[in-house]
């Protein structure tokens, strides 16, 4: 088959690559939609010369391994979580794959990932798309569970006054699920214009802009009150201490960018506001299950985070193109 792997200067390139087999309790999708993730252009840099990215994924079951979990048949239109667990331990047993001490990811690290024609999956961490669920939406499951997870770990409901730090496609599905929920005020902070822009179309009730704005006297003027609950969704040095500052007494702040470097905060700032912080990663099983049953009922439309389309061979350079964004949510690669 062909797949975009990573190439010696840390760009990619299409190349030819072994069709998947499936293994037990596996499937083998011919993908049909993977959306290019933030996170894939930090990883570029240190993963392995050849390795398959591509985690965000939706496909068409070509190949149906030994004993799958579940009734499933070629030609089935699904998505699955990028996770393949061992299926026999305690956080297997509660549907969280991504604890699993033995958990596989597909496209971040361990296993081959959709940039390309076929992937491998776990029949346990399969979902059939509904009918008015099309493949490209499908794909935006993942990036959809993500934010799911993040507001179900802040705790996030009705009547909530929320500041979500960072525009980018997980801030703003975090901003459509607050919405979701029930929050009275959803502003959404970004120095990017397109970006703040964009942020309507998701729920956001209010904008930011942090270069000419401070954020704290700027959300209060929006909302009336500091923020509840503070979602960071940028990942950079410094960004958690500016969460600390803006929240309320007694309110929450979630962590949600990945940051792989030190980052300084001074925790007696926290303390004396007696915060409670989380750092949610990936989701659950059921975050997919309900992220779809949504979709079905047509309570949420993620298809408006797709602002590009391009095909295996114009991924190298839309892959490039998105390392300095300019109007890019989402982009989807369609091999
Ligand atoms: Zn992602
Ligand atoms: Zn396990």
């Amino acid at each position: 088959m062909r797949a975009a792997v990573i190439a010696a200067d840390r760009t990619l390139e299409v190349a030819e690559a072994d069709d998947p087999a499936p293994g037990p309790g596996e499937l083998v999708l011919a993908v049909k939609g993977c959306g290019i993730c933030g996170s894939d252009l930090k990883v570029v840099e240190h993963l392995p010369i050849g390795y398959t990215l591509g985690h965000e994924f939706s496909g068409e079951v070509v190949a149906v391994g030994a004993d799958p979990v579940g009734d499933w048949n070629t030609g089935d239109a699904v998505c699955a979580l990028p996770l393949v667990g061992c299926g026999r331990c305690q956080f297997c047993w509660d549907r969280l794959p991504v604890h699993c001490p033995h958990s596989e990811m597909i496209g971040t690290g361990t296993r081959p990932g959709a940039y390309a024609e076929y992937v491998a999956v776990s029949s346990a961490q399969t979902f059939r798309l509904p009918e008015a669920c099309g493949y490209d939406v499908g794909a935006l499951v993942e990036p959809m569970a993500v934010g799911l997870h993040a507001v179900d770990s802040a705790g996030i409901g009705a009547g909530d006054n929320v500041l979500v730090v960072g525009a980018g496609p997980v801030g703003l599905a975090i901003a459509l699920w607050t919405r979701h929920v029930g929050a009275r005020s959803v502003v959404v902070s970004d120095p990017v214009a397109v970006r703040r822009d964009s942020a309507a179309d998701f729920g956001a009730t209010g904008v930011i802009d942090p270069a000419t704005e401070e954020l704290g006297p700027a959300f209060e003027r929006l909302a009336g009150v500091p923020p509840d609950v503070v979602m960071e969704a940028v990942g950079k040095p410094g960004i958690i201490q500016s969460c600390i500052d803006v929240a309320a007494h007694r309110g929450r702040v979630a962590v949600v960018g990945i940051c792989s470097g030190p980052d300084p905060i001074i925790p007696v700032l926290a303390s004396l506001k007696e915060l409670t912080m989380t750092f949610p990663v990936y989701y659950r099983h059921q975050d997919y299950a309900h992220t779809l049953a949504m979709i079905e009922q047509d309570r949420i439309n993620p298809a408006p985070f797709i602002t590009h389309n391009v095909d295996l061979d114009g991924l190298p350079s839309a892959f490039e193109a998105i390392k300095s964004p300019t109007d890019q949510c989402k982009v989807m690669v369609r091999p």
